[in-house]
């Protein structure tokens, strides 16, 4: 169940708006977040893998 910010009512998980008033309830938003985070995720490792690649790839004794 998620409840509606506007409404205070309770509505099906699974859904995007209340069915009660038609505002997009939070579920929706929690996902949205979830995505941005996933995206997140894969910068980090994309990065790593970066590093990794310089390491190996650049000359180790520059001094
Ligand atoms: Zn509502």
């Amino acid at each position: 169940m998620s409840k509606c910010l506007y409404c205070q009512r309770d509505n099906p998980p699974g859904k995007a708006e209340c069915r009660h008033c038609g505002m997009p309830l939070p579920a929706l938003a929690d996902s949205a977040g979830e995505r941005r985070q996933r995206r997140f995720l894969w910068f980090c490792i994309g990065l790593a893998v970066f590093c990794a690649v310089m390491v190996v790839w650049l000359p180790r004794s520059i001094a």
